[in-house]
């Protein structure tokens, strides 16, 4: 099989394996780690249609990841996608109304996040072992509210691993916040900040590239890594539910096998859709990819002006996982659209002037938006006619679909990417169904929607105001260096 390096967006002197760029998380020129090439699917679809989840997560997998062993792969494998998810399918397509939806929720946080992050922590561990790490990885996240649990749930109790997250202590929703503080094991820390997610994965990044910091606490013994999706291998295994959707919609006969589909994905970071655009490069029939945001709607002003703006209001909406206005993950389509050069000069004019123009208008990414209203309409509308409750940023993704459609008169078979279970987000998607609840609490509504929807509340939040707070730090966005400097040297 053919060897895969990896090389960064802004500067392609340097060559790394895959399990070294994992380790590493992100250049140490602030960029990110791209494949030298997107490998080509080596089997063709039919073959891949009699796979579960595992074996085509292994197909996947082994063309990106071409320096670990078949044996390391099927072991990280099964370890992540076992009985921690509530269904054998993992990733479920259902279709409702005119489209599909992929259902990425049944991890043990109920996002979409769960996805990549049940399978980081062996995959970093195999790095480690691989590379003779002989440090204490510490894992610095920033999250806009799904990635910190999910990164939590999935390094708690590693040895040889810790994990710092910072979020939003004002831009996330209350089971989004008491998974994060209610986490137990000894490895974990949480903070929340007061700021915005971009000014938590700011500071993050620029940890990442404060050599003197980096210095200093490797002669104490720890390495830093990433467990955003600016780590390839966050993006990696995402790219597996791509296929499963496409395969699962032939299957049950709503395409032939090689025929196009559209795929639509709530945005924030824009590492999902990335994938799906890894996919679609590897050889998965794609039509259109439709990029789906709230009101911070940056990337839908990218994709059909061609500048990236943002110098504008920063909003946060009901739909908080996408409330983001610098995306990370765009510097790496925008790599792979041009060159490390341009991208550098890109990136430069980001940091200088907060903008930047390349005109992308004309690929297979089309950006749509939806307000707030908008993605209440959605949630009603479609629990009214099917039967079927979306979270807020399935919504997002569902609304923008129907102005796509209208606009186009594409019929094409689509596929909307759900990230969230509803009840991560239960008081904003069942007062869109009934007004009457908006005076109602968080938690007992909980209940109201099991009986509405008749969709059980899942385990993982189920009494989840009862369990004990157990990290209470709340700092600046100033601090956020000097709090783990306090965190790793005491
Ligand atoms: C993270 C997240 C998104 C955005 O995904 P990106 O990869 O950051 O674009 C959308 N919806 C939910 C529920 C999320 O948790």
């Amino acid at each position: 099989m053919k060897n895969i390096m990896y090389v960064g967006t802004r500067n392609n002197d340097t060559e790394v394996t895959a399990s070294q760029a994992i380790l590493k998380g992100i250049c140490d020129d602030g960029g990110l780690f791209i494949p030298k090439e997107i490998p080509k699917l080596d089997k063709p679809l039919e073959e891949l249609m009699k796979l579960d989840y595992r074996d085509l997560a292994y197909e996947i997998l082994k063309l990106y990841l071409s320096d670990f062993t078949e044996e390391e792969l099927r072991y990280c494998i099964n370890g992540a996608y076992d009985d921690k998810f509530d269904t054998p399918e993992i990733a479920p397509v259902i279709k409702k109304g005119d489209v599909s939806f992929i259902e990425l929720f049944h991890g043990r946080t109920i996002a979409f996040k769960d996805m990549a992050l049940s399978i980081l922590p062996y995959l970093m561990k195999t790095a480690a072992k691989k590379n003779g790490v002989d440090k204490e990885i510490v894992i610095l996240t920033a999250t806009s509210g799904d990635t910190g649990k999910a990164a939590l749930e999935g390094f708690a109790g590693v040895d040889g691993i810790r994990i710092i997250v910072f979020f939003p202590e004002d831009g996330v929703s209350p089971v989004q916040k008491l998974q994060m503080v209610t986490q137990v094991g000894a490895n974990t820390c949480v903070a929340g900040i007061h700021g915005n997610f971009d000014d938590a994965q700011t500071a993050v990044k620029t940890i990442f590239t404060d050599d003197k910091l980096k210095n200093e606490l490797a002669d104490k013994g720890f390495i830093f890594s990433s467990a955003n999706s600016i780590n390839i291998g966050r993006l990696v295994p995402q790219v597996v539910y791509y296929f499963q959707a496409y395969l699962k919609m032939a299957q049950s006969g709503q395409i032939r096998l090689g025929d196009n589909i559209n795929v639509t994905v709530p945005t924030g970071n824009f590492g999902n859709i990335l994938a799906g655009y890894f996919a679609s490069q590897m050889g998965l029939p794609v039509k259109t990819f439709i990029c789906a945001s709230n009101i911070n709607n940056i990337l839908t002003d990218f994709f059909t002006t061609g500048t990236y703006d943002k110098n504008r209001p920063f909003h946060i909406t009901k739909s908080p996982s996408m409330d983001i206005l610098v995306s990370s993950n765009l510097e790496r389509l925008l790599c792979l659209s041009t060159s490390q050069e341009k991208t550098k000069e890109l990136m430069e004019d980001l940091s200088k002037f907060g903008r930047y123009s390349l005109d992308l208008t004309g690929g297979i990414i089309k950006g749509y938006c939806a307000t707030e209203k908008e993605t209440c309409e959605a949630i009603k509308d479609m629990f009214v006619k099917n039967g079927y409750v979306m979270d807020t940023h399935t919504a997002v993704a569902y609304a923008s679909y129907e102005k796509y459609k209208k606009e186009s008169n594409d019929n094409t078979p689509t596929v909307i990417v759900s990230t969230a279970s509803p009840y991560k987000f239960t008081k904003d998607v069942i007062s869109s169904i009934d007004e009457k609840y908006e005076d109602m609490d968080f938690f007992p509504l909980m209940g109201e929607l099991e009986k509405v929807s008749g969709l059980r509340i899942p385990d993982p939040v189920k009494g989840i105001e009862l369990r004990p707070v157990v990290h209470k730090n709340v700092i600046d966005k100033t601090e956020i260096k000097d709090f783990v400097r306090k965190q790793l040297l005491g």
